[in-house]
């Protein structure tokens, strides 16, 4: 830490000019700095520029309050760095803070955040004249991202523009000493946004079995009493959604440790202000329907996110004072998820959420701060190294991901499921929130609108556009439209180079893609494949021993396909019309495997689960890619360790002798087996490489690491081996993550051009 090497000598009166460069405006930063100099009993001066906080302060003390800035920030805010020089005393007689400098742009936009305990405190006392409302926020947390237009961020670029604030609220705003001293979406019951639903009629409607849209942070969501099967089943059939999970919302972690197994890890996140939704093992006992996630054994969990959440629960509970009663909280779970007709994105727009979700939910509560950006809530599992994303976005975009120095500035595009896109601007990559699937034409202007107000954000001018080295994606089409030079990137080095860029990981770095579908320059479709990446570079040492894939994309969502292809492969082919009766294509498959009709050969992991569920009798079809997998994943209890794998002569792990084996067991059996195999089979394989080539650290990278079981099983194997392994922290380790590695392949092709 630089503060804590400055050279002057101590209790000497000294003067220094400080940068402080991060998420520094708009969080409090400079009321922060005045408290501390205050209390080193130091002169000087602090304002906002364009670079973040210019500071100077001048006393005996001045080392102890550099330590004091860098360890204790404000809540909200980031800093990057802070560099300090010594400049000519000045005598000045007190501290002041500046107005901002002319131009002073806030460098930086900040995630939309839980209300912070101080909100809190207000919300539910009702001699304060915020009590119940349901837009309270001030410098340490409320809405950011999704309310804001552009830089700088200030208020006629935000959503709040048309709220002028009442005397007392601009009172606080100019007060430096004030919780809400420059906190742009500040705003009270007299002068602030109002919601179109009294809460009490809301809590009415859910408890009488109702669904309710309502307009959160970044878009609509829909809610309905979760432990009523009737009605999460009502919901399911009018959002055309057939098995997704829903998530559930409860008021506090006491209330979430009734429904699910919170572990220390998992409390921390949903606890966290980022307030994520967080994947748990479900009680017995939950009493849940079970129809929010059928054939899994995990629930998603979330405490309220928004002060309206926290209203709803207040009013279940009776309107009590003070915040106590989230210790002892009424024994209600609601679902929460996403507004969006099936495969649309989210739904901001009030006229919009009337015309298309009128036919979904019963009641619509809307109120009148625009949403300019759609943003889903984030959806994480809790792991022993910390969260791992299924879906990042709501508290954690735009939050940047740190890059090992500046990089060229690039944007990145992303692949086809799960899309997002990457902007970087010096050594700061921002990945975007969630966008989705480009199969439909909402979620492709979704996309374009994704960009347009990111690269806004960010103020980034990029020179070169990445995409995925599919050539008919949208995202690849939208590339070649940006008007810049384009660089195309294989799927899963994409997947391993999201993983080098986070873990700041320069040079050569092999590593597994373990993963879905990708598109190979060979023609076939790869997701099981051992890399060795070097920046723009990329070597495929090695793959899974390839199956066909008889009916090509079709097979992701019909798993028998793929045990019929594994059934063929070990010369059983005429066991597959007996093992999936119901299939009208079953007696014909046989021939369409052996002559090749439109049966491409994939490397594919996941295709490779979905052979081994269907096998297992675990899940025939599959509502939505990777159910199968997820399924068989929550059979297991413990691994089991079998050696039934082998390579071919060109190196290939064949997985044929696993699959010989499963189709002998019953489900639990064989998904234990299957786990615990491929756990050992993939991690020495990938051992026996490193070894080969010297290699001390190796990396995780693809949809597949979301399983638990697998994750956790190659990590432990790999780290007792004494290899260090890098693993997707920051990014989904899925398509989520995809546009981040795009473009630190691109960043790197640019360097070396
Ligand atoms: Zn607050
Ligand atoms: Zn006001």
């Amino acid at each position: 830490m630089d503060a804590l090497r400055s050279h002057e000598p101590a209790a000497v009166t000294a003067r220094l000019r400080v940068r402080v460069r991060g998420l520094v405006q708009g969080v409090g930063f400079r009321p922060r700095v005045y408290t501390l100099a205050q209390r080193h009993a130091l002169t000087g001066w602090v304002r906002n520029d364009g670079e973040g906080v210019l500071l100077e302060v001048e006393g005996r003390a001045t080392r102890a309050f550099l330590a004091d800035l860098a360890h204790a920030p404000p809540p909200l805010a980031r800093i990057d760095a802070i560099e300090h020089d010594p400049i000519p005393t000045q005598g000045e007689q007190a501290f002041r803070i500046d107005p901002s400098s002319a131009g002073a742009a806030t460098t930086r936009i900040g995630p939309d955040t839980v209300v912070c305990d101080g909100c809190l405190e207000e919300l539910f006392d009702p001699t304060d004249r915020r009590w119940r409302y349901p837009f309270l926020n001030c410098t340490h947390c409320g809405p950011r991202y999704t309310i804001t237009r552009g830089l700088p961020y200030d208020r006629p670029r935000t959503a709040m523009a048309p709220f002028s604030m009442c005397e007392a609220c601009a009172r606080e705003y100019a007060d430096p000493l004030d919780r809400r001293f420059h906190a742009q979406p500040t705003a009270c019951p007299d002068c602030g946004p109002q919601l179109s639903v009294p809460i009490e009629t809301v809590v009415t409607a859910l408890a009488a079995g109702a669904i309710v849209a309502i307009k959160g942070l970044g878009g609509y969501q829909l809610a309905c009493d979760a432990r009523d099967s009737s009605v999460v089943e009502r919901l399911r059939r009018r959002k055309h959604r057939d098995a997704k999970p829903f998530a559930v919302m409860v008021a506090s972690l006491a209330a979430a440790s009734r429904i699910a197994h919170v572990d220390d890890q998992a409390a921390a996140l949903l606890a966290a202000r980022e307030r994520p939704i967080v994947l748990l093992p479900r009680r017995e006992d939950s009493g849940l329907s079970d129809a929010l996630a059928p054939g899994l054994d995990t629930v998603g969990v979330m405490l309220p996110a928004a002060p309206l959440h926290y209203l709803l629960f207040h009013e279940v509970a009776g309107r009590p004072s003070g915040t106590a009663w989230l210790d002892a909280p009424p024994d209600v779970a609601w679902v929460m998820t996403s507004a969006n007709p099936a495969g649309q994105p989210l739904v901001i727009d009030d006229d919009e959420a009337r015309a298309s979700l009128g036919g979904i939910a019963d009641l619509i509560v809307s109120h009148d701060r625009g949403v300019l950006v759609r943003n889903d809530d984030s959806v994480v599992q809790a792991d022993r190294r910390g969260p791992v994303f299924v879906r990042r976005a709501r508290g954690y975009v735009p939050t940047p991901i740190h890059l090992d120095r500046d990089r060229p500035p690039v944007l990145a595009l992303g692949g086809y499921l799960k899309t997002t896109i990457c902007v970087t601007r010096g050594r700061e990559a921002y990945l975007s929130q969630h966008v989705g699937d480009l199969d439909d034409h909402a979620t492709r202007r979704f996309h374009d609108e994704v960009r347009e107000h990111l690269l806004a954000l960010v103020q980034s001018t990029p020179i070169a556009v990445a995409h995925d080295l599919h050539p008919d994606f949208p995202s690849t089409r939208a590339a070649r439209s940006v008007g810049l030079p384009t660089v195309a990137v294989q799927h899963h080095h994409a997947h391993l180079a999201a993983v080098a860029a986070e873990h700041r990981h320069t040079g050569p770095l092999l590593g597994l893609a373990l993963d879905g579908v990708g598109y190979g320059p060979d023609g076939t479709i790869w997701g099981g494949e051992l890399l060795d990446i070097d920046g723009a570079r990329y070597e495929r040492l090695a793959r899974l021993a390839p199956l066909r894939q008889p009916g090509g994309d079709r097979a992701a969502l019909e798993p028998w396909r793929m045990a019929a292809a594994a059934l063929w492969a070990l010369g059983r082919g005429e066991e597959i019309e007996s093992r999936f009766p119901a299939e009208r294509s079953a007696p014909a498959i046989a021939s369409v495997i052996e002559r090749r009709l439109n049966t491409p050969e994939t490397s594919s992991l996941g295709r490779m689960f979905d052979a081994a569920a269907a096998l297992l009798g675990v899940a025939t079809t599959s509502a939505y890619e990777g159910e199968a997998a997820m399924r068989l994943e929550a059979l297991v209890r413990r691994p089991v360790t079998s050696e039934a794998f082998g390579f071919t002569p060109e190196g290939e792990l064949d997985l044929r002798p696993l699959f010989e084996r499963l189709a002998g067991v019953d489900a639990q059996t064989g998904a234990e087996l299957f786990h615990g195999t491929l756990i050992h089979a993939l991690a020495g394989w990938l051992e026996d490489h490193a070894h080969g080539r010297g290699r001390s650290t190796v990396a995780l990278g693809g949809g597949c690491l979301l399983n638990r079981v697998l994750r956790q099983g190659l990590v432990e194997t790999l780290e007792a081996s004494g290899l260090t392994v890098l693993t997707p922290r920051l990014a989904p380790p899925g398509d989520g993550g995809l546009s981040l590695g795009q473009a630190w392949v691109a960043a790197h092709t640019v360097e070396g051009s």
